[in-house]
């Protein structure tokens, strides 16, 4: 199976972290979106103890919160003592919601507005990642108001392409965040932040992409970043405190994509970096990293009661199931891939190709193509979506008048509603 939680019990049924997922689907219904608690809180850990053995005891990995944000995934990472992202006024509130402490949140984006700069500084966040200049000013203008001197990271653009989705590949040098290094705006604004009263710049991000599996990305990024910082600190004598690398490990979604082990991983980046140091002849500034995907992305999975089933001869086959593009729109988006299983017939052969489709008015509601299952299935059964803990949730809508389904906590064997299914009512609750 793709990931260790993912097993066949002796009813010939899906298990997920242990728990029969038909059993899951009768007692919560359908659509659901099923999340291993104790998986999330693993990655946190296993991040948390490369980066103290790697990058040393003051680096911190810092959950993208953009993955899959809702009050409870913010406590689990108060609890596991994980730093965030957030990119919006709206993760920050329910990160306030759920008591976590901002002080070690990071606010991005490539354009925070005016209110969002108030609300940051209202609920003291402890970092700004400026994208550019203008937000420089901004930021500047309102901590000047409020007479404080606020933190700012800086996020450049390394000139890197990751090979990943294009929709997801964010540190090529004509991408729309960041200020680039090689057309010299990253200079620039390094320049000019240094000269505002009230704002202290802490050091440089950046993040590549997202589904990274390449080998060096990381090592090449990182590179270009402190030749960049060891160049500020000789032509304008600011040596960065802080080097943050951005999000992007990958997971995987089906058999062939490879298994990323995190440790090996972040040793190489920290081997890198400490070359990189010792021949710039700088110090290693604090090393911090953004995972959000391989957080939460392979401890999750969504369940579906399937309906029609068609079949056009001599051309293809559909599975369609009671949710679809809102739930989940990584297909429609960027043709993402997914493994869906037949979750009470595991131990049936699948002989059976179709394509795997919601329920939206919309040829491009797609979950998957060339999906094999047995050639029984039908109105009735349970079909899995493995993999959607990350980017499904988050990036839900209610097309076609669809309520988002309820998030259930899988953890030592019991389940829990974190975030409960939306009803009629809820759909109107906006509605004057
Ligand atoms: C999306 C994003 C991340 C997280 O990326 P993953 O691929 O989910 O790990 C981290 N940092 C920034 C700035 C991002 O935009």
């Amino acid at each position: 199976m793709i990931c260790e939680n993912i097993t066949i019990g002796a009813n010939g049924h899906l298990h997920f972290a242990g728990q029969d997922t038909v059993a899951l689907a009768k007692q919560y219904g359908t659509p659901l979106y099923l999340l291993d608690e104790d998986y999330i809180r693993h990655q946190c850990r296993v991040y948390q103890n490369a980066f103290k053995k790697h990058f040393g005891p003051t680096s911190r990995p810092l959950y993208a919160s953009k993955a899959n944000s809702f009050k409870r995934i913010y406590e689990i990472m108060k609890e596991e003592g994980m730093g965030i992202d957030v990119v919006s006024s709206g993760e920050i509130y329910t990160a306030l919601q759920a008591g976590y402490d901002l002080s070690h949140a990071y606010f991005h984006s490539n354009n925070k507005t005016d209110r969002d700069i108030v609300y940051g500084m209202d609920n003291h966040i402890g970092y700004f990642v400026a994208d550019n200049v203008e937000e420089i000013k901004a930021i500047e203008a309102e901590a000047g108001r409020r007479g404080i001197k606020q933190k700012v990271l800086l996020r450049l653009t390394p000139g890197i392409d990751p090979h990943t989705y294009e929709a997801i590949a964010t540190g090529k040098v004509d991408s729309k965040f960041g200020s680039a290094i090689e057309t010299g705006q990253a200079e620039e604004i390094t320049v000019f932040t240094l000269a505002q009263p009230h704002v202290e710049l802490m050091g440089f991000h950046c993040h590549v992409g997202s589904q990274v599996f390449g080998e060096d990305i990381f090592e090449r990024a990182a590179v270009i970043m402190l030749e960049f910082i060891a160049a500020m600190k000789e032509k304008h004598g600011y040596m960065a405190r802080q080097l943050d690398l951005g999000g992007g490990y990958g997971v995987r979604y089906v058999e062939s994509d490879p298994f990323l082990d995190v440790d090996t991983k972040v040793s190489q980046v920290a081997a890198a970096i400490q070359a990189a140091c010792k021949r710039l002849n700088i110090e290693m500034p604090e090393i911090h990293m953004e995972p959000g995907r391989s957080i939460v992305g392979a401890a999750g999975m969504t369940l579906y009661t399937c309906g029609t089933v068609k079949k056009i001869p001599g051309y293809k086959n559909y599975v369609s199931i009671d949710g679809g593009m809102p739930d989940n729109p990584r297909y429609a988006l960027y043709k993402a891939n997914y493994t869906c299983l037949l979750a009470n017939k595991m131990n049936e052969k699948c002989d059976f190709e179709a394509s795997v489709v919601g329920r939206c008015c919309e040829s491009g509601d797609i979950i998957q193509e060339h999906v094999m299952l047995p050639a029984s299935v039908g109105r009735g059964d349970t079909v899995a979506v493995c993999t959607t803990g990350a980017y499904n949730y988050s990036m839900a809508s209610n097309y076609n008048r669809l309520p988002r389904p309820a998030t259930v906590m899988l953890s030592g064997g019991k389940s829990y509603v974190a975030i409960r299914r939306e009803t009629f009512e809820d759909l109107c609750a906006c509605d004057l």
